[in-house]
């Protein structure tokens, strides 16, 4: 089934029993092929124009498409937008994956290593779930942890994120060169006007993590007034170190450095030292 409108998308979901929607197919296919999905109809999304582009609404919010794919993300325009949504699209897998794969995909799938996520949950994003004659806002976080998740019958529409026309960041471990998955991410958002910092890691655990104790003490470390000669927000260096370890103690505490009872395992020291690299990395980029 190939509808045209948002309306006839979820008619078709609620008249189909085991329908499941389908954009890019990416992870779709992933699944299939795998045997782990076995959709008893495909409501296909390629025809839905309104869910492929972006609206801005009163209070500086942008309403984003479920269907933008990550090559449109990672265009000027949006990047001039959304800065660290862009950074995070243009990693998201080789160019065949990121011209069909799609913001909306992304966030249903939820997998660890999904790159929008740590994104949206530093912007405290908003998704709208629309069923016929229904719809719900919930928080992206609330979606991710399973606190209130997207339901079978249920279409990701819109994500609502908050421009805060400042600097932000995401950046990405792999482990290799070339397009991969996530070892681990960090997106990072500054928030002048709330003097606030916020910030996700992926990819360390099941769902992205939010540093809030080290969020809350670096927001206190920065002179949010002070502009340094090159124009920078000024905090010193020691502080942007510091908030690299709080965060990386944070989202790999030490109980998880000791493997079976035989001392640090390397893997989670080493994931540790990587987050707090890029960690004070996003915060020093975001503060030049
Ligand atoms: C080789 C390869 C490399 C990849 N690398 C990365 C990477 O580095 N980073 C990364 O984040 N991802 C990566 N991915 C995963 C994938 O490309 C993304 O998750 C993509 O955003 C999925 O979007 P899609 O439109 O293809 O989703 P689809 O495959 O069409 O759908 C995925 C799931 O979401 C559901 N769905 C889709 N749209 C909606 C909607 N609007 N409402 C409700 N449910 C919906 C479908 O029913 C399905 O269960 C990779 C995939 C491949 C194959």
């Amino acid at each position: 089934m190939l509808p045209a409108s948002v309306d006839e998308a979820v008619e078709a979901l609620a008249a189909t029993p085991g329908a499941v929607p389908v954009a890019g197919a990416t992870d779709l296919m992933e699944a299939v092929n795998a045997g782990r999905l076995r959709p008893a109809a495909l409501i296909g999304l390629g025809r839905i124009t309104e869910l492929r582009g972006w609206r801005y609404e009163d209070g500086g919010t942008a309403v984003l498409g479920a269907g933008l794919t990550h090559a449109r993300m990672d265009r000027p325009d949006f990047a001039a937008l959304i800065p660290a949504l862009a950074d995070a699209a243009r990693t998201a897998g080789p160019p065949q994956v990121r011209n069909v794969g799609t913001l909306g995909g992304n966030l249903a799938t939820a997998a660890a290593t999904g790159d929008t996520l740590p994104v949206l949950a530093a912007l405290e994003a908003t998704a709208t779930l629309a069923r016929a004659g229904s719809t719900r806002e919930v928080p992206v976080s609330h979606l991710l942890t399973g606190l209130d998740p997207l339901r079978p019958g249920e279409l990701l529409t819109w994500v609502r994120v908050p421009l805060l026309h400042a600097p932000q960041v995401f950046l990405k471990s792999t482990g290799r060169s070339g397009p991969a998955r996530a070892t681990a991410s960090v997106a990072l958002v500054l928030d002048p006007a709330r003097r606030a910092v916020r910030c996700a890691v992926g990819a360390v655990a099941p769902v992205p993590l939010r540093p809030l104790e080290a969020e809350a003490w670096v927001a206190g470390c920065i002179d949010w007034d002070a502009r340094g000669e090159d124009g920078a927000t000024t905090i010193d260096p020691a502080a942007l170190a510091a908030f690299g370890e709080y965060v990386a103690g944070a989202c790999i505490p030490d109980g998880a450095l000791e493997g079976a009872g035989e001392g640090p395992s390397a893997t989670a020291v080493r994931l540790r030292r990587t987050v707090a690299v890029l960690a004070r990395r996003a915060l020093g980029r975001a503060l030049k």
